[in-house]
């Protein structure tokens, strides 16, 4: 079985691609430069021929994806931008939903073989509106139309997260309504996964923090660096990279998650929260003052949480804890020469 996975020098893709290796896919690469794809062809070197590397210049332009597509038996669309250089909304928009729609008609139009396309979506996708002094749950059901709105009104001013959650929701939405249009002409259906922060040890070529995908560098300033109190006692809701990887490839066969949006998350908590269960974890970090501590008696009042039952139902496998992810987080860092 070949698969296609785009923006396959992610952190998430990097992990995606050796899990589909390991468990014996073939692999289609799509990167947007050869140069870019220079970390994953030493990284990937043992696979020999299992995998191969294509280059897409420009997700933004019409049949980007027509050779890509190609002979491959199933796609993962991950390419899609987290953190861009100016504050332009259609910057994460346009290559977010051009690019979604793009794979899926050059899949409509060349991918003869494709069964099963998987996005990426994320809660940013989920997330709506927050009560300030109570927990909102989100689950499936909901969508992230406030944000969509927000950056309607407020264009270039409106918050960086908020146009990344407007660019993930309006993809999502063009995914759904793309095949809605095009059911009765095509052979493969729809997945769309939808991650919290992801966290984990990186597979890509890191030199300094500040190469750090998003989530892990999020998390790299919210553990390694002191913080203000609302941050700290801010909420995350966390999958691990491994385990997101291995959802990506039970989602390209698993029956039930057809058709489905499918949140991956283990849980919520609090930066703050993280911190105390980091120390208890590793003492040595806190004692000698390299990592610090934070305001341990903060209250632990979680905002928002994603409800994690239709994920764990269609694909019934354990996630890492945090206690687990963090341990992995903590040592990667420190083989990096970043905990000094
Ligand atoms: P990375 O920033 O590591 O990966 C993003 C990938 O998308 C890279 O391959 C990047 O290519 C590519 N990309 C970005 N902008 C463009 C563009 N304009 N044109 C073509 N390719 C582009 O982030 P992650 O691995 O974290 O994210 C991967 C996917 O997972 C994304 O769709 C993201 O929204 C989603 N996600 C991530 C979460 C997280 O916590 N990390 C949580 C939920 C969802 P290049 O290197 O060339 O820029």
């Amino acid at each position: 079985t070949k698969v296609l996975v785009s923006g396959a020098n992610g952190y998430i893709a990097m992990w995606v691609v050796r899990t589909l290796l390991e468990k014996g896919f073939t692999v289609r690469g799509a990167v947007r430069s050869a140069e870019k794809g220079k970390r994953l062809r030493e990284y990937f070197q043992p696979y020999g021929d299992k995998v191969e590397w294509v280059v897409v210049e420009d997700i933004t332009k019409d049949g980007a994806y027509d050779e890509a597509v190609k002979d491959v038996d199933a796609i993962e669309h991950m390419a899609s931008p987290v953190t861009p250089p100016t504050g332009d909304p259609d910057d994460y928009i346009k290559p977010a939903v051009h690019g979604t729609v793009g794979i899926l008609k050059s899949a409509h139009k060349f991918g003869n073989r494709v069964k099963r396309i998987v996005v990426t979506s994320s809660v940013a996708a989920i997330q709506g509106h927050m009560i300030k002094g109570s927990t909102v749950t989100f689950d499936e059901s909901h969508w992230g139309d406030e944000a969509v709105e927000i950056v309607k009104v407020e264009g270039a001013k409106a918050p960086e997260m908020t146009k990344y959650r407007a660019s993930k929701t309006l993809a999502e939405r063009a995914a759904w309504d793309f095949h809605k249009q095009y059911q009765t002409k095509i052979q493969w259906d729809l997945v769309a996964l939808n991650p919290p922060f992801v966290f984990g040890p990186s597979l890509q070529e890191l030199k300094v923090p500040a190469d750090l995908n998003l989530s892990m560098d999020v998390a790299y300033q919210n553990l390694c660096i002191d913080q203000p109190d609302d941050v700290l006692q801010s909420t995350h809701n966390y999958i691990s990279v491994q385990d997101i990887a291995i959802a990506h490839v039970a989602a390209l066969s698993n029956k039930a998650a057809g058709g489905q949006r499918i949140i991956i998350s283990e849980g919520a908590t609090t930066w703050q929260e993280t911190r105390n269960l980091a120390a208890s974890l590793r003492p040595d970090l806190y004692a000698s003052g390299v990592l610090p501590r934070g305001n341990p008696n903060l209250p632990k009042d979680l905002q928002f949480i994603y409800n994690n039952e239709k994920g764990k139902k269609i694909f019934g496998f354990k996630y890492k804890t945090l206690e687990e992810i963090l341990i992995e987080l903590l040592a990667d860092f420190e083989e990096r020469g970043w905990l000094a």
